[in-house]
């Protein structure tokens, strides 16, 4: 073989290992997407809001973060009065409307069975509320048909902000105690935690 015959023999090597090597990277991506999303209702599950929770507090310092924990309301009566194929039909409601209600860079969860949650970097207390308060009225307004009934799927939400350097941790607490209080007043509705309560 000649010289220029085993350079060629060489160069196709190398492609094809390259070409291999970007099929498997692709591959791994959207293996490790597939494995992060909720398949039910499209948004992260709870692995995968730890992983991209975990992202956004690595080295971050002076800003702000709000969390907003959404759990539906009397949701196993709607299980239990039609079924568990109604219960996902609600599931996946409440995660198109959290993800149309989200901007870029908003992290989507449903962390529970009945629970979903978004973080949102830089969205202060009020507008973490608000935001709340949005996704809760059209929650409260828009029906989902299943079957031949309509439902509402009313939702409790739990709201806190606080500045990224006080940790997850702090900011998980403080708005699944609001969460509780909004289910403890009656739920359908949207109470802002403190970080510095009880
Ligand atoms: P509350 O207003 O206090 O939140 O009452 P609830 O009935 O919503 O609360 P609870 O936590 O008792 O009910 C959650 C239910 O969610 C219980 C479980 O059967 C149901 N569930 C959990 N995962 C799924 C799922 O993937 N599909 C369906 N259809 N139901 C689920
Ligand atoms: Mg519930």
């Amino acid at each position: 073989m000649g010289l220029l015959q085993l350079y060629i023999l060489l160069l196709a090597m190398v492609l094809t290992l390259e070409i291999l090597a970007a099929h498997f990277f692709e591959r791994l991506e959207m293996l490790s997407t597939l494995r992060d999303r909720d398949h039910l209702t499209g948004v992260l599950n709870r692995a995968g809001f730890e992983r991209a929770v975990s992202a956004v507090y690595a080295g971050r310092t002076q800003v702000i973060v709000s969390l907003l924990l959404i759990d539906i309301d009397e949701f196993k009566a709607v299980n239990d009065a039609l079924g568990h194929p109604a219960g996902d039909a609600v599931l996946q409601h409440v995660g198109a409307v959290l993800i149309e209600h989200s901007r870029a860079g908003d992290v989507v969860g449903r962390i529970g069975g009945d629970e979903f949650t978004i973080l949102a970097v830089g969205l202060d207390a009020e507008g973490a509320w608000a935001l709340g308060e949005r996704i809760r009225r059209r929650l409260d307004e828009k029906v989902v048909a299943v079957y031949d009934r309509k439902i509402s799927a009313c939702c409790s939400f739990g709201v806190a902000t606080v500045n990224i350097e006080r940790g997850y941790e702090t900011l998980y607490v403080a708005a699944d105690a609001a969460l509780y209080e909004a289910k403890r007043l009656g739920r359908n509705r949207v109470v802002s935690g403190s970080a510095d309560a009880g």
